[in-house]
């Protein structure tokens, strides 16, 4: 394997990024007036919610009143955080759901039938693939696999497909699509586009103004941003979070709860701190790591020219790595002191992930197995940690590693 330590971008995206005028906290705070003049969102934990007479629920039945019914439905607090959502991706409406992958579930099974195609990215996120391969293949709905970078191809393959779902960067080869582009191929063909913008948040990508139709994230990473809270939301126009709600939402069931709605209301109040945080940290470590020859290959965004041109204003903290060839990743990973062992990304803490482990991961579909993950890869979440201290406890691990070697 060649060493790749061409000219590293992390230096010009971090000047670029003072320059940058990175959304302010004016962005994620909800709007209006609260019950009781409340500062902090209240938890409205209530399944059901009560009617004054027959007329009323008459009405409510009949869907000509929107009063709160049953929690799987709507919820007051759940209701606060999508109205925020909203409001962040510039969509009509959003929808909360228990975990990302319910999100993913509801924004995508509503809109196919069998003999219907998908069209992704390779390397997309593991149980993402999973739900197209193991799920939805049973119903009789295909999936073609593209390599994301190459937007002509993305463009060959649209064509008679039903859906095209997008994730930029993909998990752990952070590999862009062109959303813009892609987008407008999908449109032009008649395939709803669907993308998952957890890795770049609202603050850093807008799907929806990059023309896609429905965006998706689990709120469980940057958006909650402790590791306290496993959610979803999907956002959109009305009439596709209407088809959502009528098939999504009520009858695979998998609903935000009030607690985690506040949870992540809370935790979007620092998402542009945070997402500043990640953003300098991530690329302070990725350059180091870069600049070592010990590793072999740095994946991140940063690293593609026209990042920005794809539809991204900024970076998360999340990104790949390669150990060089001989290097054994169990006593890399057992070296490091700071760093901790971990699935998951978006908390204050960092953590890593070998793809050595990942690739035994059982069960059919494996999606590093598929497209073809090196053994020597780590996935690395960037915490909100001194970045100097990260550095110091990857080096020292590389060279506890190097002397295993
Ligand atoms: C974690 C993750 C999901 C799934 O979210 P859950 O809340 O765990 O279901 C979806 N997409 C990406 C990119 C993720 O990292």
């Amino acid at each position: 394997m060649s060493l790749d330590h061409s000219p590293d971008p992390f230096a010009a995206a971090l000047a670029a990024m003072t320059e940058a005028a990175l959304p302010g906290a004016e962005a994620v705070l909800p709007h209006g007036p609260r019950a009781h003049d409340a500062a902090s969102a209240p938890i409205c934990q209530s399944a059901s919610f009560l009617f004054d007479d027959y007329s009323q629920i008459a009405e409510v039945f009949a869907g000509r009143s929107d009063r709160y019914v049953y929690s799987r439905g709507n919820n007051p607090t759940v209701r606060e955080f999508e109205s925020l959502i909203a409001r962040m991706e510039g969509a009509e409406a959003a929808r909360g759901f228990a975990s990302g992958m319910a999100a993913i579930a509801a924004s995508t099974i509503p809109f196919l039938k069998a003999g219907d195609r998908v069209v992704a990215p390779r390397n997309l996120y593991s149980d993402a693939f999973r739900l197209f391969e193991t799920l939805l293949s049973r119903y009789g709905v295909t999936t073609t696999y593209v390599d994301g970078t190459d937007a002509a191809a993305m463009e060959a393959a649209i064509p008679g497909a039903a859906l095209v779902y997008l994730e930029s960067p993909t998990s752990w080869a952070f590999e862009l699509q062109d959303i813009p582009r892609i987008a407008a191929a999908a449109k032009a063909a008649g395939a709803l586009s669907v993308m998952d913008n957890s890795w770049a948040t609202p603050l850093f990508c807008n799907p929806l103004a990059l023309g896609v139709d429905i965006v998706v994230h689990a709120a469980s990473k940057y958006l909650s941003g402790h590791s306290d809270v496993i959610g979803g939301v999907a956002a959109g126009r009305k009439d596709l979070i209407a088809a959502i709600d009528h098939l999504g939402m009520h009858l695979l069931g998998g609903r935000m709860s009030p607690l985690d709605a506040w949870l992540t209301l809370r935790g979007l109040q620092t998402l542009p701190l945070r997402m500043r945080a990640h953003m300098e940290g991530g690329l302070r470590v990725a350059e180091a790591l870069s600049r070592d020859a010990r590793i072999a290959r740095v994946m991140h965004p940063a690293r593609d020219p026209a990042h920005a041109a794809k539809g991204l204003r900024g970076h998360g903290g999340l990104f790949a790595f390669e150990l060089a060839p001989g290097l054994p990743p169990q006593v890399f990973c057992d070296a490091l002191r700071q760093v901790r062992l971990g699935v998951s990304w978006g908390g204050s803490e960092s953590l890593i992930i070998p793809a050595k482990a990942a690739l035994d991961l059982a069960g059919a579909n494996n999606v590093f197995r598929r497209f073809g993950t090196s053994a020597q890869c780590m996935r690395l979440a960037v915490g909100l940690e001194s970045p100097d201290l990260l550095i110091a406890d990857l080096l020292a691990a590389l060279s506890t590693a190097e002397a295993a070697a």
